[in-house]
């Protein structure tokens, strides 16, 4: 079965082809809309030489990434991808699990208006459905891991009408992520996932905690948006609101000025002031600069107080998993978090913690009381099991199927798309 993942970024596109486990094509397409844009590509492992030219839109870059897959010999026509999967991020309060493209996830008003900054996401899907009209497509959230928490983790105390009339609650991002990871994570820990309580730390440019109890989602530290929890690259994660107002009368920003200054601006890049790239940061906090080191320090501290809160709401934690860039690359930075949690049991074993770049294994000491885990994440692969899982459901039965290409063929006819009525915003990504 050929499964393509499409994974549509506000300037960028990243696919990957599956066959079974096996990826057969992958690229990636950067600076879509600008004079120039990238597009770098592997066929079966190989690189390709790379392209340079003007992609105007999402649009065209899916038949750009279509041509490539039949000029490299990948596939002979379209026609034979079975079926595709996307990556969205908001599935609003509606999606509990990834979906079948149809209506109800074409015209998610909500989820639309939730995160105007993904409509990439939803320019992706369109292009792929006028491409391959009679191919199956699938929507996999990167919230729908998260709606199995309950309202006390969900619910902002703001008045209760932000909940019920805008839908205003915590959401978290990254839920593709987490649940490979937490699902992984138990099988390596050869225990099944019903019977794990897992705290999983998607560390990378963008940062989130998740605590997972028997498999499920309780509460994770990304809300609304992905700006909320941990310190990040260049997000402030967790302030005080009250500092909003007080920075806009200050500074003389209007709101669209300070959520940059809170996405793009804060973070290890703002209390450093060297840069969002960890990798950075650490060099120089080798050679003793102050900045540096207090902003390591600031985001070890942040990551380790959500550990302990998860762990006191999971009741005890059989494992700790660190994935994404900085979870799966930096042996310096799980040090320095893992140093401030002897108190809840956890104890590294050095040369393997040393060890454990971009590889899954095991870095707790054999005394550790909780274990710790390195698990390289796989969102696409990810995306292709869900795809494949929501095609084999009930909830597309074969009749269903059939109806398919009429269906979205009347849609792409005579439906309208809702209107985005969020304001245009800055730029970030989860
Ligand atoms: P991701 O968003 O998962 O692709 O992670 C990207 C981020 O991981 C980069 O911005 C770096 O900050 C961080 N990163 C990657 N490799 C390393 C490394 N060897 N040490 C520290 N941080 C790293």
């Amino acid at each position: 079965m050929l499964v393509l993942v499409v994974n549509c970024g506000s300037s960028s596109l990243k696919y990957t082809l599956f066959q079974g486990e096996i990826e057969r094509g992958t690229g990636l397409m950067e600076k879509l809309g600008g004079p120039v844009s990238t597009f770098t590509r592997l066929v079966d492992g190989a690189g390709k030489d790379p392209l340079s030219l003007a992609v105007p839109n999402h649009e065209q870059a899916i038949r750009l990434m279509m041509d490539w897959l039949i000029r490299d010999g990948v596939i002979r026509e379209a026609r034979e991808i079975n079926a595709v999967g996307h990556r969205v991020a908001h599935g609003g309060p509606e999606f509990t699990d990834a979906a079948l493209v149809e209506a109800r996830v074409r015209n998610n008003r909500i989820a639309r208006e939730l995160a105007p900054l993904h409509q990439a996401n939803y320019e992706g899907i369109e292009a792929c459905v006028k491409m391959m009209p009679a191919t199956p497509q699938v929507a996999v959230f990167d919230t729908a891991f998260h709606q199995t928490m309950p309202p006390r983790a969900y619910t902002y105390a703001l008045p209760y009408r932000f909940l019920t009339e805008h839908k205003i609650r915590k959401y978290g991002f990254h839920g593709t992520s987490h649940k490979y990871v937490a699902g992984r994570g138990a099988q390596l820990l050869g225990r099944p996932l019903r019977k794990l309580n897992l705290i999983t730390l998607h560390l990378g440019n963008g940062s989130s905690l998740t605590a997972v109890r028997h498999g499920r989602s309780i509460d994770t530290s990304m809300g609304l948006t992905p700006l909320a929890g941990v310190v990040m690259g260049s997000r402030c994660g967790d302030i005080d609101p009250a500092i909003v107002p007080y920075i806009m009368e200050r500074e003389n920003l209007d709101a669209g000025q300070v959520e940059r200054l809170m996405n793009q601006e804060s973070g290890i890049l703002g209390l450093s002031g060297i840069s969002n790239d960890l990798r950075e940061v650490i060099k120089q906090a080798k050679g003793y600069n102050p900045r540096a080191r207090l902003a390591l320090e600031v985001l070890a501290y942040s990551i380790q107080k959500y550990i302990g809160a998860y762990h006191a709401i999971l009741g005890g934690t059989d494992a700790l998993i660190f994935t994404a860039g900085i979870g799966e690359k930096s042996p310096k930075m799980r040090k320095i978090i893992c140093a401030g949690l002897a108190g809840i049991g956890v104890q590294l074993d050095p040369a393997k913690n040393r060890k454990a770049v971009a590889c899954e294994m095991f870095i707790h000491d054999k005394n550790s009381r909780i274990k710790v885990a390195v698990i390289p994440t796989r969102e696409d692969y990810m995306i292709a099991r869900e795809t494949k899982r929501i095609l084999k459901s009930r909830q597309c039965t074969k009749p269903a199927v059939g109806m398919y290409k009429k269906k979205l063929t009347n849609e792409l006819t005579h439906g309208k798309l809702p209107a985005n009525k969020g304001k245009p915003r800055n730029a970030i990504q989860i």
